[in-house]
């Protein structure tokens, strides 16, 4: 696939147009490639009905409107010579209509797939790797027919879920009805549940011309279903698992004819286990079309961020091995943080050496809303995380 090369600056004499990117969504995803688009010299669009979005602030044109709004595409179009999205529930059908016009990436055929489980899972089953064992529940008959060795298991919706949102984890056939139940109906998947020894993920980033480069595979640590915890280093696990994973991830991202930042979840069964016996080590878990939480931490700890690749891959600029120069431990702020609407102590945690702090600018601290992000940068992992454990320490977030 050929794609354009999208110079950033003025593209005439006398400062005429200045190239600008637009960008579906307006969350911290969108905020965060937003201030790598611009630190490059391009100008920014946003399209996000929310008026106070993370990105929307800090973008030279925020177009408010929803996602499908025919005239709110019609100016994106005419803002921007290209465009991204920042999360995968933005409708394919306005990603088709943007396709058309500017080139877009990643496609609405990627994001559709990224964007509904039942699809994603039959995608990544051709990785090499490989899925949980699951069932499709779109009637009353799939949901009858569920064996039991999917049992305990996790029932997800097929669309629209993230942050562990849209999933119900049931042990008895009685569970899963009412669970399916209490999701209206909607079409699930239920996956069997794994005995998980660890949770990593691999971001690449692919051009138009089929380049691809990666970054190290992450260790992640979730709590809730919300990512907690990234420790990215090396040695954060086995090597051959690593080399496993990233091999993974490029050969989905290939036979997607992927264009962007592509991450890809994984889980580590527990050694000595049934499941590891049957499955091997590594199971895929779900795709994001998009830079990653687990990848925050690429903006202070490598030479080139996940945000920077966006815009590369966006804009057909040279795709350059990233290389990392820190060990990084990165730590999610929720909005539990804010006890009683009182600030966290920023002070005492930038006290603390190779801290970097980076707050999406949401006005309403809710519970389990994703705040802002802290990563520690050190010589070595044992340092990284000694201070990260410390800032945790400091803010109330539980030990890692
Ligand atoms: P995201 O915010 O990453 O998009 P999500 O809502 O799409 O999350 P998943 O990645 O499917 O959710 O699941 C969230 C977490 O729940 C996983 O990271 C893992 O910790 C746990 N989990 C999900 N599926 C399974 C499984 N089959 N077995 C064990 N644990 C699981
Ligand atoms: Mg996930």
């Amino acid at each position: 696939m050929s794609g354009p090369i999208l110079l950033p600056g003025s593209t005439g004499s006398n400062g005429g147009q200045q190239t600008t990117l637009g960008v579906m969504g307006g969350g911290q995803l969108g905020r965060m490639f937003v201030q790598a688009a611009q630190s490059m010299g391009y100008f920014t669009v946003v399209l996000d009905p929310d008026v106070i979005s993370p990105a929307g602030l800090v973008s030279h044109y925020h177009i408010q409107t929803d996602y499908l709004d025919q005239q709110g595409l019609a100016q994106l179009m005419q803002r921007c010579a290209a465009v991204t999205t920042e999360f995968e529930n933005v409708p394919a059908g306005a990603l088709v209509t943007l396709g058309d016009a500017r080139p877009t990436a990643p496609s609405a055929d990627a994001v559709a797939i990224a964007q509904d489980r039942i699809k994603e899972k039959a995608h990544l089953a051709r990785s090499g790797v490989p899925v949980a064992p699951y069932a499709v529940i779109e009637n009353a008959k799939q949901l009858a027919a569920v064996t039991d060795d999917l049992l305990p298991g996790i029932l997800k919706t097929a669309r629209l879920g993230y942050d562990g949102k849209g999933q119900v984890r049931v042990s008895t056939r009685a569970e899963l009805a009412a669970a399916w139940d209490s999701l209206k109906s909607v079409p699930c998947v239920l996956e069997k549940m794994l005995p998980l020894a660890a949770e990593c993920s691999v971001i690449v980033a692919r051009g138009w011309n089929g380049d691809c480069v990666h970054f190290a595979p992450q260790l992640n640590l979730h709590r809730q279903g919300i990512l907690a915890v990234t420790q990215a280093y090396e040695g954060n696990m086995p090597l051959a698992l690593a080399q496993q994973a990233v091999e993974a991830t490029k050969k989905i991202a290939d036979d997607l004819h992927y264009v962007g930042v592509l991450c890809v979840e994984f889980f580590v069964l527990t050694e000595g286990s049934p499941e590891r016996e049957a499955l091997g080590a590594l199971v895929v878990n779900e795709m994001a079309p998009r830079p990653h939480n687990s990848g925050h931490y690429t903006l202070d700890a490598c030479d080139l961020s996940q945000f920077e690749l966006q815009v590369r891959t966006l804009t057909g600029l040279p795709l350059v091995q990233p290389r990392q120069h820190s060990a990084a431990v990165m730590l999610n702020l929720l909005g539990d943080l804010w006890v009683d609407g009182a600030t966290p102590c920023w002070d005492q945690v930038l006290a603390l050496p190779g801290v970097h702090l980076h707050l999406y600018g949401k006005l309403s601290a809710n519970k389990g809303r994703k705040m802002g992000h802290l990563t520690v940068t050190a010589a070595t992992a044992d340092e990284a995380n000694a201070t990260a454990l410390a800032a945790a320490r400091v803010l109330g977030i539980e030990a890692f």
